[in-house]
């Protein structure tokens, strides 16, 4: 469908976002289910944010996604927040409604519906994630939320790992969720603790193209009984997905986590569901048979 006159803007605004996948994503679903509208992307900096909200506001955009290095940033602009945003302090979701901003953070929401999707239930499960930047936070907190047993989180730098624990601390013991917070060079203590874990969790971005032949983590070190996630989607298939590929165990892959994100940013904006499966075939090019 051509924009027209009556025709509802949504956007991306963070830098660099040459690389999303988001306006394809869903102005595919726009174009599929007859919605009257256009998502376009804004090349946005922090020193530009206040005047570009003021001017999605003005011009009466119905919502847009927030990604670096705004997601913290754009918390202050927000007249309310999801129980998941408030508990980490991001979102990547604003919807408006004339004029009242609501911010949400669907990436942990996305992963852990994609695991849903492929017959991972975490509840009661033991997790094992590693990173605490912004994806590896809303994954956190979505566990929490998601009543799992126990969340392991290792970080190369432990002090942000040890910040995330306390952030969500009083939501895990309101819930009886055990969270651990480690340094990522203790790799024997990682080691005994991966042998405990129902699910690994790659959220940081070594892997990530470029350095496309690095693994976070070694075969050796990855057991024989685990659900391996990476959400690193730049290459395809990861070196750590390759690796888990071999040793036949259950794979969660990065485009799966971007494609339910933004099912649920969909949802929000507009009410409607969004087309997966149509969507896996023709924007990412998954078979899906
Ligand atoms: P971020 O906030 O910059 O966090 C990066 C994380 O990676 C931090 O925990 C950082 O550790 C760790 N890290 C970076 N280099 C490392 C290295 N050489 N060794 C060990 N740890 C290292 O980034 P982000 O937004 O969370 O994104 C992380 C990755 O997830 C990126 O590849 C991004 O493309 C991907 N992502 C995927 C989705 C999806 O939907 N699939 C959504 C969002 C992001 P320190 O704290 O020590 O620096």
């Amino acid at each position: 469908m051509l924009p027209k006159a009556t025709t509802k803007l949504y956007g991306l605004i963070g830098t660099p976002i040459d690389h999303s996948f988001s306006p394809s994503m869903h102005n595919k679903a726009f174009e599929t289910l007859d919605i009257d509208g256009c998502y376009l992307a804004f090349d946005t900096d922090k020193e530009d944010l206040e005047k570009t909200v003021a001017a999605l506001k003005q011009l009466g955009a119905r919502g847009w996604n927030v990604t670096m290095p705004l997601k913290s940033e754009i918390v202050n602009y927000c007249d309310y927040l999801s129980p998941e945003a408030k508990l980490i302090g991001a979102v990547n979701t604003v919807v408006n409604d004339n004029g009242i901003l609501t911010g949400y953070s669907t990436d942990g929401i996305g992963f852990f519906r994609n695991a849903k999707e492929n017959d991972v239930i975490v509840k009661d499960k033991n997790i094992l994630l590693l990173g605490a930047g912004g994806a590896a936070r809303s994954i956190a907190a979505q566990a929490v939320l998601e009543d799992v047993k126990k969340l392991t989180i290792y970080n190369r730098t432990l002090e942000k790992a040890l910040e995330l624990k306390e952030d969500l601390s009083e939501e895990a013991k309101k819930r009886g969720v055990m969270i651990e917070a480690k340094a990522l060079e203790d790799k024997e203590s990682l080691r005994k603790d991966l042998l405990d874990s129902d699910l690994f969790i790659n959220a940081t971005s070594v892997g990530m193209s470029p350095d496309d032949k690095e693994s976070i983590i070694e075969e050796a070190d990855i057991p024989d009984n685990i659900v391996v996630a990476d959400i690193v989607y730049t290459p395809n298939k990861t070196q750590l997905e390759k690796i888990a590929e071999k040793k036949n165990l259950k794979i969660l892959d990065g485009l799966g986590m971007v494609l339910w994100q933004g099912a649920y940013a969909f949802n929000l904006w507009t009410q409607a569901d969004f087309p997966v499966e149509l969507i896996k075939k023709e924007v990412f090019k998954i078979d899906t048979k």
